[in-house]
C-alpha cells in the first residue's frame, strides 16, 4: 500500500517545521502494514527519498526489506555444500550468511585467510579492496591463493599468464575457484580515496584488515556515519632481537553502542598526518626520527594472522546469525599468543568522540578521504 496524499500532505509540513527546529537533520517515516512496510526520508532539501532496506545494527545486523525487494535477496541455500555448517546454523541461518554482502579492506595476513573462510562459510557477495600493486616475495608466507610464480613468474608465465598479479587480483581468483556463483569484486585502491571508500556503502558488513591508521579511520567513521558494522583486525608481534618479547591479536567491533578506535586511543593522528604526506615528505619525517613503523615491516607470522582471521569470521557468525544470543554483544576479543589466551576485552564510549558527532549522518558528512581513482 502507498503513501496517501495526505500522508504526503502531512509528513511534508512535519518535516519542514521539525527541520526548522534542527537544521541539518533528517525526517524518517514508516508505513506499517500486515504484510510489510514501506518508508521515506526526508532530507534537508525537502525531496523524500524511498526506502528501500531498513537495518537493525546491534549484537546481529538484521536487515528488513521493503516487499518488493525481499524475494530477491533470499536465495535458496546451497545444500549439500553447507550440510555440516546447516547442521550448526539451520537452513535460515546459512539463508542469512548467504545474503549478506561483505566488504574487505586489506587483502593480506588477516584479509585473506578471512576473504577464503567467508566464501567457504557460503558468503556470496565480496567486495574486496587492496591499494598493493604487485606481491612482494614476503607475503607468500602469508597471503592465502598465492603462489610462488607471483612472486617469482618464469618468462612464459610473464607473457602468457599475466604474472604477476596484484594481491587482489591473486585473492579474487582464488576465491572466484572456490565458489564460482558469488560475486567477487576487487578493486586495487586505496580505501583513503572517495571512489574505494563509497564502494563499501553498499556492504553490510565490512572488515578492516589493513595496517594503515588512515584507512582504519576511514572504516571507522563508516561504520557510525552509515550505521554499517566494521570488524576490525589487528596483529602486533614485537621481536626486536628474533625472540618475541609481546604480541597480540585484536579483533574489534565497531557499531553504535560500542566504543570506536578513537574512544580506545588506538588511532594516532599524527600517524594518519605522516601516512597523508608524499612519500619523500614521509621519507624526511622517518630520517629525523619524528616517525616510526610507517614504512618499516613489522614482524607477522601466518598461524597468528590466521587465527585472528578465524576469531573475526566467528563474530560475523554472530553478526549474521546471532548463535551467541545474549553472549553476542561482543566489543573486543583480545587474543595473546604467548599466553595461549583470547579473552573479551572492553571500549568504553567516550563523550565527546567523533563517533557520536557523525553516528547515522550518512552523506551529510564528509568522510575523510581524498578525491582519487581507484584502479579495477
Ligand atoms: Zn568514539
Amino acid at each position: 500500500m502507498p503513501y496517501s496524499p495526505s500522508d504526503d500532505h502531512g509528513e511534508a509540513r512535519v518535516a519542514a517545521t521539525l527541520q526548522g527546529f534542527f537544521p541539518g537533520e533528517v525526517m524518517g517515516s514508516l508505513l506499517l502494514t500486515p504484510s510489510g512496510f514501506r518508508g521515506r526520508v526526508w532530507l534537508p532539501a525537502g525531496v523524500p527519498r524511498p526506502v528501500s532496506a531498513i537495518t537493525e545494527v546491534g549484537r546481529t545486523v538484521r536487515r528488513l526489506w521493503t516487499k518488493s525487494d525481499s524475494e530477491s535477496h533470499l536465495r535458496a541455500s546451497t545444500a549439500q555444500i553447507h550440510d555440516r555448517q546447516i547442521r550448526a546454523f539451520g537452513q535460515a541461518g546459512q539463508a542469512l550468511i548467504e545474503a549478506t554482502r561483505v566488504g574487505i579492506v586489506g587483502v593480506g595476513g588477516t584479509g585473506s585467510p578471512l576473504a577464503e573462510q567467508l566464501v567457504r562459510l557460503g558468503v556470496r557477495d565480496l567486495l574486496l579492496i587492496d591499494r598493493d600493486e604487485v606481491l612482494e616475495s614476503s607475503n607468500l608466507s602469508r597471503v592465502y591463493g598465492s603462489a610462488f610464480s607471483d612472486v617469482h613468474p618464469s618468462w612464459w608465465q610473464r607473457v602468457l599468464a599475466k604474472r604477476p598479479r596484484s594481491k587482489v587480483t591473486i585473492v579474487a581468483e582464488h576465491l572466484r575457484a572456490i565458489n564460482p556463483h558469488a560475486r567477487i569484486r576487487a578493486f586495487r585502491a586505496d580505501v583513503t580515496e572517495a571512489s574505494a571508500a563509497r564502494r563499501l556503502l553498499d556492504c553490510d558488513v565490512i572488515f578492516a584488515c589493513t595496517d594503515e591508521h588512515w584507512g582504519r579511520a576511514v572504516l571507522n567513521q563508516i561504520a557510525y556515519q552509515y550505521l554499517i558494522p566494521v570488524v576490525n583486525l589487528g596483529v602486533a608481534i614485537d621481536g626486536p632481537e628474533g625472540t618475541i618479547t609481546g604480541a597480540v591479536g585484536v579483533v574489534q567491533v565497531l557499531r553504535p553502542g560500542l566504543g570506536c578506535l578513537w574512544c580506545g586511543n588506538y588511532l594516532n593522528s599524527e600517524r594518519i598526518r605522516a601516512e597523508s604526506l608524499p612519500p619523500d615528505a614521509r621519507q624526511a619525517l622517518e630520517a629525523e626520527g619524528y616517525l616510526r613503523g610507517v614504512a618499516e615491516p613489522a614482524p607477522s607470522v601466518v598461524t597468528i594472522t590466521t587465527a585472528v582471521a578465524g576469531l573475526a569470521g566467528t563474530l560475523f557468525l554472530q553478526l549474521v546469525t546471532d548463535f551467541m544470543a545474549s553472549a553476542g554483544a561482543v566489543a573486543r576479543i583480545n587474543y595473546f599468543p604467548l599466553e595461549a589466551v583470547a579473552a573479551r576485552g572492553r571500549v568504553p564510549v567516550k563523550t565527546p568522540c567523533l563517533c557520536s558527532k557523525v553516528k547515522g549522518k550518512g552523506d551529510l558528512e564528509p568522510l575523510p578521504v581524498v578525491p582519487g581513482r581507484s584502479v579495477a
